[in-house]
């Protein structure tokens, strides 16, 4: 086995898989350590109902290294509407891809089908290995390069160690770097759902006393993903509903806006949190994705902020690496922690804005929120910022994401 790399990523899931894929691309070797069993096929992927809103952003990055092309196109949809509206009031906006003169607003794609054709495309390019079954046990900092000890007792080292481990990240317990948390105290409910109205592809959230329910369009016509935030005692109470009284709950609570839900897959819980990590960055070791930040799924971002936390430390890696300097070192790192913290934090805020609008219900938070969703709708150059967001298509993009 080989033991020395360019750079050693820790974990395999949708962060560390993307960034494995830009480097592998321009011919970096790397290695990816995933605790996670192997899956060769999308038909075997996990019993992971989520179902990921993508952005163009994200479109780009994964097309860069050709992993979008991978995607098999029956499990993928696209949405080229979105509309929301609160539960307590007539407030509503709708947002129409064709005002901003494009196709579609976003991707529809689940978790586990994107995850095992991005595996697929990281693993036919020449310089990358994945290691899966694997975890680290040990991390030593030298000066010019990091060692990492591996469970089954191999040590494998490189210029830069990048933690893509997700929320529990090990790695970044053992850099010593704290993880901000704060609990919502509300849980996701997702599952896949048949409904007697197809969704047309519009993309559909209603903000409730206790949280968002979105129906996100899947391929075909009829199916959705849905997301239902709530408090913890109704998640537990949701979870236990046979699948008859879960279909009728969730039309009523969707104000049958789908007709009748006719069937849903088996459901799944999340817990919300909003976290970030204190520091994204220390000598030879970097942060992405979930490990660096998690977001609550209310804007369907945390994937696409991983993804461009992937894009943007690769392009500062390879510009250093043309320039013949260090790609661990301090300045390479030092940039993406000031690029991405400051671009996450704008995301982080935002959200955190939108949660708590929604969710106030103190007099006169309702009635103001109502009008300010139909001014909103009504005015056009503020919805045409907001769609060119949540599309990915603002902010300090790198270069793959454009
Ligand atoms: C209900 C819900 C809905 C969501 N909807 C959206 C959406 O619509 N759009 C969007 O953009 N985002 C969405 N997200 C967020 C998105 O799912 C996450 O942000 C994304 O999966 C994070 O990817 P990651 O690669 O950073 O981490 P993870 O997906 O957590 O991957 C981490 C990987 O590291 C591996 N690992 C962990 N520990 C170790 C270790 N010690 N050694 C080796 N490997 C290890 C794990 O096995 C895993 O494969 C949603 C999240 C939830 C909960």
């Amino acid at each position: 086995m080989q033991t020395e790399y360019d750079v050693i990523i820790v974990g395999g899931g949708l962060a560390g898989l993307t960034l494995a894929g830009l480097l592998g691309h321009q011919g970096l070797e790397c290695v990816v350590i995933e605790a996670g069993e192997k899956i060769d096929r999308v038909d075997s992927v996990p019993d992971d109902p989520r179902a990921l809103a993508i952005t163009h952003a994200s479109r780009n990055i994964l097309a860069s290294f050709h992993a979008w092309q991978c995607l098999p196109q029956d499990r993928l949809a696209c949405f080229r509407g979105m509309q929301v509206w609160d539960e307590n009031g007539s407030g509503a906006i709708a947002f129409d891809s064709t005002e901003l003169g494009r196709p579609t607003l976003g991707y529809i794609v689940e978790q586990a089908v994107l995850q095992t054709s991005l595996e697929q495309a990281v693993r036919s390019l020449s310089g990358i290995s994945v290691l899966h079954n694997s975890r680290p046990c040990d991390i030593q900092w030298q000066d010019d390069h990091v060692s990492v000890i591996l469970d089954k007792g191999e040590n494998i080292s490189a210029h830069l160690l990048v933690a893509a481990d997700g929320v529990q990240s090990a790695c970044r317990a053992m850099a010593g770097i704290n993880y901000r948390v704060h609990d919502y105290r509300q849980r996701a409910v997702v599952c896949v759902t048949r409904t007697a109205l197809p969704h047309g592809e519009i993309a559909r959230q209603r903000f409730l006393t206790d949280g968002p329910l979105a129906f996100l369009p899947m391929y075909p016509d009829h199916q959705c993903g849905i997301v239902w935030s709530t408090r913890p005692a109704h998640a537990e109470a949701l979870l236990k509903m046979t699948e008859r009284e879960f279909n009728q709950a969730l039309q009523a609570a969707f104000e049958h806006t789908l007709g009748e839900v006719k069937e849903s897959e088996r459901r799944s819980c999340f817990p919300l949190r909003r976290a970030e990590a204190e520091y994204y960055c220390r000598e030879r070791f970097a942060l992405i994705g979930d490990a660096a930040h998690s977001v609550h799924p209310l804007a369907g971002q945390g994937a696409n902020l991983g993804l461009l936390d992937a894009a943007s430390l690769a392009q500062l890696i390879l510009e250093a690496g043309v320039k013949g300097r260090d790609i661990g070192g301090r300045r390479v790192l030092r940039s993406y922690e000031r690029w991405r913290k400051g671009e996450n934090r704008i995301v982080m805020m935002t959200m955190e804005g939108f949660k708590y609008v929604f969710e106030n219900q103190s007099s006169p938070v309702p009635m103001l929120r109502n009008r300010a969703l139909n001014f909103a709708n009504s005015f056009i150059p503020l919805k045409h910022t907001i769609m060119r967001y949540a599309m990915g298509l603002s902010g300090d993009l790198p270069v793959a994401a454009k």
